[in-house]
């Protein structure tokens, strides 16, 4: 469960001069034991700033990321948290900068489980790294060379593998095919979803892809400048979206059966988060907007499995919409 209310600031460099911005605000969203939650929204729009203080890389600056039940935000030292690190683990975007180039992959894999105190230098380190390696589609004999040595999908398989090392239940995947060719994307992704189901993992998946989303997420939430304006079931809010933002968002993904409606209506650039809009966030760039969302920000309302925060939803004034294509 996370919870960021009121706000996680982020300190951005303006000029010369550094300010603080509220990255996320009022975000709150569970993720079920064993299943996939995809954050999805333009780049800016926090959801990495959520996925590195989830991970425990960006400290919190309010809130709670409540894990298995305990507060893990609310620990003062490392030390304390360390029980609960081992079980959240995460992917990064980039395969090339997330893995150490001087290091062996065998050393790479091994340090978690160092790290962790569960297991001690030695022969049953070394098999169980060969066995991580196997889990991932590598050969055992890959623990002997460097990162450089491999493709940019098989370093992804090294990440995956690293991740796997300590046995966690929680792993973020913060964009983890996004660097990667189209053809390597699937099998990655079909990776993943096979050690979910052999291992009742829990995923966090930060993504601005809805193929991945759809091919991947039982829920997901769509933020928009630091907040979550659709929350739900998956399925349901890719097959009939409601937020007008999530329309514009599916629709600017193309689709071969509907070349009319293919491309980007989406107009305008995210707005600087150090001067967010008034009202609804999203009412500068909003098909939908009227002088009460330049005035008045909209509060979450549950519609079916889903939570949406639109006042155009509430009015009932959305328009209807042709049912999306089944790719997405
Ligand atoms: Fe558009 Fe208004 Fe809904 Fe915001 S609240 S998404 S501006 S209709
Ligand atoms: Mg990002």
């Amino acid at each position: 469960r996370f919870d960021a209310s009121p706000s996680l600031i982020k300190r951005l460099l303006t000029g010369a001069r550094r300010r603080t911005v509220h990255a996320v605000e009022e975000v709150e969203f569970e993720v079920t034991r064993g299943s996939t939650f995809a954050l999805v929204g333009e780049s800016g729009c926090g959801k990495s700033t959520i996925a590195r203080t989830i991970a425990g890389i960006q400290p919190p600056s309010g809130g709670s990321v409540s894990f298995m039940g305990v507060d893990i935000a609310g620990f003062r030292t490392r030390h304390a948290a360390m029980p609960y690190r081992r079980n959240l683990q995460m992917i990064f975007q980039d395969p090339y900068a997330s893995l150490n180039p001087r290091w062996r992959v065998g050393r790479i894999i091994a340090e978690p489980i160092l790290t962790h105190g569960l297991m001690k230098r030695g022969v049953a380190l070394d098999e169980r790294v060969a066995e991580l390696l196997d889990t991932v589609g590598l050969a055992p004999g890959d623990a002997a060379k460097f990162p450089h040595q491999f493709s940019g999908g098989q370093r992804q398989r090294i990440s995956i593998a690293r991740a796997l090392a300590a046995n966690p239940a929680f792993i973020v995947c913060d964009e983890p095919t996004s660097a990667l060719d189209v053809s390597v994307q699937a099998q990655i992704l079909n990776l993943m979803k096979r050690l979910q189901r052999e291992r009742g993992l829990t995923y966090l998946l930060i993504s601005h892809n809805l193929a991945v989303v759809a091919h991947m997420a039982d829920a997901m939430g769509v933020m928009y400048l630091g907040r979550l304006v659709e929350q739900g079931d998956a399925g349901q809010i890719l097959a009939r979206p409601l937020h007008p933002y999530t329309r514009l968002l599916l629709d600017t993904v193309p689709d071969p059966r509907a070349p009319k409606r293919a491309r980007a209506r989406l107009a305008g650039e995210v707005p600087s988060p150090l001067a967010p809009p008034t009202g609804c966030a999203f009412h500068p760039r909003c098909p939908l907007a009227n002088a009460r969302c330049a005035r008045e920000r909209p509060l979450p309302l549950r519609v079916e499995a889903a939570l949406v925060a639109c006042h155009a939803v509430e009015e009932g004034r959305l328009p209807s919409r042709p049912p999306a294509n089944e790719n997405c």
